[in-house]
């Protein structure tokens, strides 16, 4: 029914979740904190940081949004089937809303990672040339400056 353009697409393995994405993503980010670690079942978390209104709403009933640990502004959702991590619902000033989807689940060529944020919360040292971002407020501000970068 949408006629808004289809830049992308998000899907999880099994396909339960399917998202329409209508504009390129703002940037991408490798995150290290302990709650992309948690949610992401991994050393960390690969995300595309898109604005909230380039990401069509999900059908309902495809994806449970589980509680964690705060800041609570933000909501992450996993897939009610095969429980791959969907997407994470950001509402908050000082930013805009955003939606953060893995990297994994987008259809689409993708851009390469900006940098690494929260590295000081990191499993393994990383080997690249990435800028590395250490603690919550420099992390914050780099994330901050990618978004209006
Ligand atoms: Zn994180
Ligand atoms: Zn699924």
């Amino acid at each position: 029914m949408s006629t808004e353009k289809e830049h992308a697409r998000a899907q999880c393995s099994c396909g339960a979740v399917s998202i329409t994405i209508s504009a390129a993503p703002r940037f991408r980010a490798l995150c290290h904190c302990t709650l992309c670690q948690a949610f992401n079942q991994d050393t960390h978390g690969d995300i595309l940081v898109f604005e909230a209104g380039d990401v069509a709403p999900h059908v309902p009933g495809t994806i449970a949004f589980k509680r964690w640990r705060p800041p609570p502004n933000v909501r992450r959702g996993v897939c009610v089937r095969c429980e791959q991590p969907a997407l994470e619902r950001f509402n908050a000033r000082p930013f805009m809303n955003l939606t953060m989807i893995p990297t994994r689940m987008v259809v689409a060529p993708v851009p390469e990672p900006a940098a690494h944020i929260f590295y000081d919360k990191r499993v393994a040292d990383v080997d690249d040339t990435l800028p590395k971002h250490e603690g919550y407020w420099a992390s914050q501000w780099a994330f901050r400056k990618l978004l209006n970068g």
